[in-house]
């Protein structure tokens, strides 16, 4: 028997919902939770008779999408109704696009974009089971607030070689689409849904083997298994000699189970055609020059600006940029700062300290900290006015009450003891206090310096230079020898 090496193969289907005011083709107000069936009308109701109308906001913000990924923008793109029944879909079709999308081509870090295209969402079903508020384990109830929200689904090529590089590729597409300001792109309440189409190959093959597809995973964490378990399992049936079907799958985080939702439809199990009510959308010079003018710099191109004026390391760079709160904090820091600063030193400080100290998620513009006194506290630590443990302190009173670094430094004394005749005093009580210590010191213990540094940290409070109490030590033990 032959022994393979396989590969994977995957190609990610994104739906963003985008944050217009309204629908996508009505006035409903789009809802965060709301009452249900509360943000509905006749038209996403699918009620007969009714007109949609395309939001002109949603077509901008799929034009904003399209230029951010390098895409080729189409001057007239078609709706089409794609018909099918759920029961989230009562009027039996989603207004979708088919074969003339608004966006084609184009390229994100590695991985090349197929396609984007608008569309509307599905009514949202909730399945109640035993503890919902109706007495019946079998009941389902449908929200429409949800139906008519605006999608742009985003469909790569499939140029993904490994669920971790899934997992990565999508967190910069995430970046990237909160940094363009189209939507909230959170995972949890469902406006970021990630399909993952995935095949193996033996390695070194020009040809893509049989796909499946991974439905609706609403985390990376998630994401990343899944990818990993479908792929296991498809290695296995070809190992065995066994096909894989394509077909659509579920994979269930909490048992790490996949299971078959549907065999695979086909294009024209849709009976796709072109939506009667709506007129193409025609995309004229002033719509592209409109979407070119918003487009901000995006995390591909900060994290490359980061490295190549700041000289950040990559890790550092790579942070400020996928989290732009995180970057735009850390450079109104740069800007405020009076004297020079490293950036490396302060974008540590931001990733390190000052990220500790907030809470998942939170926006470092919001706490008491400003950037300008950041940059204050960084600034004394430089220039050895205070001890990198005094510089934490005054964090943490940033934090608390806010203020002006130097005004904390001189209210709760923590000016650096830099007076080597203050210091040695202090080095000397400490090698006393701990003779044992000192004596192993002596005989070449290095480790058994610890307690005498404690010691003298403790009694200046953390404003002694670590590395400087470390030299008087040695120093003083050395010359009583
Ligand atoms: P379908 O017609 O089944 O929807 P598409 O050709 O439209 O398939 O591709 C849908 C997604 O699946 C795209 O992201 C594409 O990159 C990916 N894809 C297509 N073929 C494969 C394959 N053999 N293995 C992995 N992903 C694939
Ligand atoms: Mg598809
Ligand atoms: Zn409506």
């Amino acid at each position: 028997m032959s022994s393979f090496a396989f590969e994977p193969v995957i190609g990610l289907e994104i739906h963003v919902q985008l944050a217009t005011a309204t629908k996508m083709f009505c006035g409903c107000e789009l809802s965060f939770g709301q009452p249900p069936n509360t943000r509905t009308c006749p038209v996403c109701l699918g009620l007969p008779g009714a007109l949609p109308v395309a939001n002109e906001r949603a077509v901008h913000f799929g034009l904003m999408i399209g230029l951010a990924l390098g895409c080729e923008l189409a001057p007239q793109s078609v709706f089409h109704r794609k018909n099918y029944f759920y029961p989230d879909l009562p009027k039996g079709y989603q207004i979708s696009q088919y074969d003339e999308p608004l966006c084609r081509g184009g390229r994100l870090g590695e991985v090349r974009i197929h396609r984007v295209h608008l569309e509307e969402d599905a009514a949202k079903l909730i399945h109640l089971g035993v503890s919902g508020r109706i007495d019946r384990s079998d009941v389902s109830v449908v929200d429409f607030n949800r139906g008519g929200t605006p999608l742009a689904e985003i469909v790569t090529e499939p140029d993904i070689r490994s669920a971790e590089q899934a997992a990565e590729w999508l967190k910069l597409l995430r970046a990237t689409l909160r940094r363009l300001g189209v939507s909230d792109v959170n995972m949890e309440e469902g406006s970021l849904r990630c399909d993952a189409n995935i095949s193996v190959r033996e390695v070194g093959s020009d040809q893509l083997g049989v796909k499946t597809e991974l439905k609706n995973m609403n985390s990376f964490r998630f994401i990343e298994r899944g990818i990993k378990a479908e792929v296991a399992r498809q290695e296995g049936l070809l190992i065995g000699g066994e096909q894989v079907i394509q077909e659509t799958l579920h994979y269930d985080p909490s048992s790490g189970r996949i299971t078959s939702l549907r065999s695979k439809e086909e294009a024209h199990d849709y009976r796709y055609f072109p939506e009667p009510d709506l007129l193409p959308v025609t995309i004229s010079e002033q719509m592209r020059s409109r979407a070119e003018a918003e487009m901000p710099e995006l995390p591909v191109d900060r994290m490359e600006r980061l490295q190549r004026e700041l000289a950040l390391s990559a890790e550092s760079a790579q942070l400020l940029s996928f989290r732009d709160e995180l970057g735009d904090y850390f450079e109104a820091s740069l800007a405020a700062a009076s004297g020079t600063i490293e950036p490396q030193v302060l974008a540590n400080w931001v990733s390190g300290d000052l990220l500790g100290r907030l809470a998942e998620g939170q926006d470092p513009a919001q706490t008491n900290v400003s950037p300008a006194s950041l940059a204050g506290l960084v600034q004394l630590v430089s220039d050895g006015a205070i001890s990198v443990g005094a510089g934490r302190q005054v964090l943490d009173e940033l934090i608390e009450r806010g203020g002006e670094p130097e005004e904390i430094v001189e209210r709760l004394a923590l000016s650096a003891l830099s007076g080597e005749d203050e210091l040695s005093g202090i080095v000397a009580e400490a090698i006393a206090a701990n003779a044992d210590a000192a004596q192993r010191v002596r005989s070449g213990n290095e480790k058994a310096i610890g307690p005498i540094v404690g010691f003298v940290m403790r009694q200046t409070r953390g404003r002694a230079d670590g590395g400087q109490v470390k030299r008087l030590i040695e120093q003083q033990l050395t010359s009583h020898l």
